[in-house]
């Protein structure tokens, strides 16, 4: 039940524009050794989107024998906290990859950074300017018209450096000042019209402190960090296209140790879905969902908590490729990845969900037997276990119907079935409660069946799941649906307005087979018939809490089929 590694899958090596690139940079000594950086701020927890980005990153630099960092994007210290840097650490090492060195930190350059900021001062290439954030909107311009000067753009190189300081000093309040890139107020690319580079943010940063109260922006910050780092290829989702030539332009005017490149890719998104991570912070400030891993969340660790391989994952992202046109993709294809990978994978274990008490009359009381029952028909070497059989067990409710068509070939009055790798069993008797409901069935079996086959060579069409009532184990399950019953979800900012409200369903009850609740959380089983399982982590002793991963029926194979 080992997850192939990494390395193998590569093996059918991925193509697309980012790694021609990479292939041509390193044939002709533009690059000696590739470097990639994944910089997430760490804000939220990363989620099936950063997965797009950390497989690229990490896959480029396994694959071209690079290197590829962990960076923390920490320049905002208002929004940034301890718990999303450990958690993202854990998620990038479970999609099964390793960063090289440290993780590292925008804030370790802040040194750096802050000298860089004096040295365009010195240049003329940044001034400190008095505007509010509204003013400087004005002074913006439009698409279509160039932007004004700031009265403040023609400040001396003296002037500028005394009031820098004294923004470090902390003799101004948040937003009385800020540092702007002096670059072209009339550039046709609105991210050139003076950007700002330094703001004023009296707050303890969670790794420096007390030690500034002036913070870089991300623009400054980025690609800064990158050539510190030694970055070759900058990878990055399509939105920041417009902020290259910035890039490009820091890194020109700035005495930088390496000239990285940035390069844009699609971002992942995907319907009935939500991943901006505003809008997942306020599902879970306003208790929508039950925190950052819960297994409706797109996040990874919601996702490993539903019992979502890693490598289901990867391969998702690799079917996905990389290229420049934004596209939405269905989470079908998502479950399709999953059950392919699980239907090899995962040990079969029997689990009745909705129990139906069977009592087969034929069968001595107080008797039990145990009958071989293999793990897993898609890989031999998950052997056989045993699951006993006695006078009283549990089929599922919807396995039995009291006036049932012909067309139904499970089990009803009159008819017979098979146990799966049991008997056969008949249905003649149907006890029902004073309000009319089915609770019990008597049914008789055939000892010449054991093992599912009649030595008459008689036949019967519907084999069902069971679990007997001597040992089997009660269980909650968490079954799952889409969070959103709008198919695009972020498209209004009212999104909490289509939340699925059947989204969770809790049976509590259900029978399992034994050996089911020595399973590692989050390792999905297949309970027969009825879908992928994994243990919660929310799971006791007393009470095991399983998740349904998945279902067995694939929609995508549909949707293949029709198209
Ligand atoms: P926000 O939701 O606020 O836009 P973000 O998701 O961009 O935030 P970051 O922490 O900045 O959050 O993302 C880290 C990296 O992951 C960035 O390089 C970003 O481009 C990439 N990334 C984020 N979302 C996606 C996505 N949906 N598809 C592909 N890559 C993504
Ligand atoms: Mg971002």
């Amino acid at each position: 039940m080992t997850e192939p590694d990494t390395q193998s899958e590569t093996a059918n090596e991925p193509r697309d524009f980012i790694r021609e690139r990479v292939r041509s940079d390193l044939n002709d000594g533009t690059t000696q050794s590739v470097v990639t950086r994944f910089p997430p701020e760490p804000n939220g927890y990363l989620h099936i989107g950063h997965a797009k980005s950390i497989c690229l990153n990490f896959g480029i630099a396994s694959e071209f024998a690079g290197k590829c960092n962990l960076r923390f994007d920490d320049t905002n210290p208002a929004k940034e906290e301890q718990e999303f840097i450990d958690a993202i650490e854990e998620d990038v090492r479970w999609l099964g990859f390793q960063w090289s060195g440290q993780p590292k930190h925008a804030s370790d350059y802040f040194d750096t950074l802050y000298t860089w900021a004096e040295h365009l001062i010195e240049a003329g290439k940044a001034y400190v300017d008095d505007l509010n954030a509204e003013e400087m909107r004005l002074y913006r311009g439009t698409l279509t018209e160039p932007g004004k000067d700031s009265p403040h753009r023609s400040r001396s190189v003296q002037e500028n450096l005394d009031l820098f300081r004294r923004m470090k000093a902390g003799e101004f309040p948040d937003g009385a000042k800020v540092l702007r890139a002096k670059i072209d107020m009339a550039a046709g690319n609105i991210n050139l019209r003076d950007p700002a580079i330094y703001r004023i943010v009296h707050k303890p940063h969670p790794r420096t402190g007390e030690t500034w109260c002036i913070y870089p922006t991300y623009d400054f910050a980025h690609g800064q960090s990158d050539a510190i780092e030694g970055i070759t290829h900058s990878l990055c989702t399509l939105e920041f296209e417009d902020h290259r030539p910035l890039y490009e332009w820091l890194i020109e005017n700035l005495p930088t140790p390496s000239t990285p490149k940035q390069y844009e890719f699609a971002r992942l998104n995907m319907t009935y879905t939500v991943l901006s991570k505003r809008r997942l912070t306020q599902l879970v400030k306003d208790q929508h969902v039950n925190g950052w891993s819960d297994p409706r969340m797109p996040t990874i660790s919601g996702l490993r908590r539903r019992g979502i391989p890693a490598a289901a994952i990867r391969d998702f992202v690799s079917r996905l490729g990389v290229t420049k046109s934004d596209s939405t993709v269905d989470p079908a294809l998502l479950d399709h990845c999953v059950r392919e990978y699980l239907n090899k994978q995962a040990e079969r274990r029997m689990a009745v969900l909705r129990p139906l008490k069977v009592v087969i009359e034929n069968y001595p009381e107080g008797q039990s037997e145990s009958l071989d029952a293999v793990n897993n028909p898609e890989d031999e070497t998950a052997g056989n276990r045993t699951v006993t059989f006695s006078r009283e067990i549990y089929i599922e409710q919807e396995d039995f119907m009291e006036d049932a068509p012909k067309k139904f070939f499970r089990l009803a009055p009159g008819r017979e079935v098979r146990l799966r790798w049991a008997y056969f069993i008949t249905c003649n008797d149907v006890i029902k409660n004073d309000a009319g409901d089915v609770v019990e069935l008597r049914c008789t079996y055939d000892p010449e069946t054991k093992g599912g086959n009649a030595p008459d060579g008689r036949k019967v069409k519907g084999t069902l799941h069971w679990v007997s009532a001597v040992d089997s184990i009660d269980a909650e399950v968490r079954l799952y649906d889409h969070l959103f019953t709008d198919p695009n979800p972020g498209k209004s900012e009212d999104f909490l307005a289509t939340l699925n409200a059947e989204s969770l369903e809790v049976l509590k009850g259900c029978k399992l087979e034994p050996s089911i609740v020595d399973f590692p959380v989050s390792l999905a089983l297949q309970f027969e018939r009825m879908g992928y399982f994994a243990k919660d982590p929310d799971s006791s002793d007393q009470t095991p809490v399983f998740n349904r991963t998945m279902t067995l029926r694939d929609s995508w194979a549909k949707i293949q089929s029709k198209s």
